[in-house]
């Protein structure tokens, strides 16, 4: 089932006329183009690095976590295209949000590409790149930038309650 993609696809190619394929290589591009949140951050309260060796990416994602959430997020490295343009939307996407909010969106992008079918299509600029779960070999450039946020906010989430 690719149904979040193709009834995306047919809705955006009626109302806009526009090849859909275009479209999201132009959203892609922008963000390779005009990284958001690129850079190191001062005081991180979370950070990690991760290597995708098949192509040669280098991501490291800093967090800052305020009261159980995203306050901040930046991300560092050099790589293709596809790596480059999925951290810049990962940030978009997360801060703002709780950790484990953020942590589902990380999981769910990942899960998408690799093909759960129980996984909606991702949300927000992200679905430019859902496309990549066609071809296998860019999956870890698309998702390496989810990984290492989510390595990185391993055990951060708190339980619910009153502070
Ligand atoms: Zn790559």
């Amino acid at each position: 089932m690719s149904t979040g993609w193709w009834t995306a696809s047919a809705k955006w190619g009626v109302t806009l006329g526009a090849n859909l394929d275009e479209l999201y290589r132009e959203v892609i591009l922008d963000h390779c183009q005009n990284p958001r949140r690129m850079g190191a951050m001062e005081h991180p309260t979370h950070s990690l690095g991760l290597h995708n060796p098949t192509c040669g990416d280098k991501i490291a994602v800093d967090l800052r976590v305020e009261d159980g959430r995203i306050a901040d997020y930046r991300f560092s490295g050099h790589g293709c295209s596809i790596s480059m343009a999925s951290a810049s939307m990962l940030g978009d996407a997360v801060v703002g949000k709780t950790v484990a909010e953020a942590e589902q969106v990380a999981q769910g992008f990942v899960r998408f590409l690799t093909g759960d079918p129980s996984t909606a299509s991702p949300a927000g600029d992200l679905e430019a790149l859902a496309g990549v779960k066609n071809f296998p070999a860019r999956v870890k450039c698309a998702t390496l930038a989810h990984n290492a946020l989510m390595e990185a906010l391993e055990g951060a989430a708190r339980p619910p309650g009153p502070h």
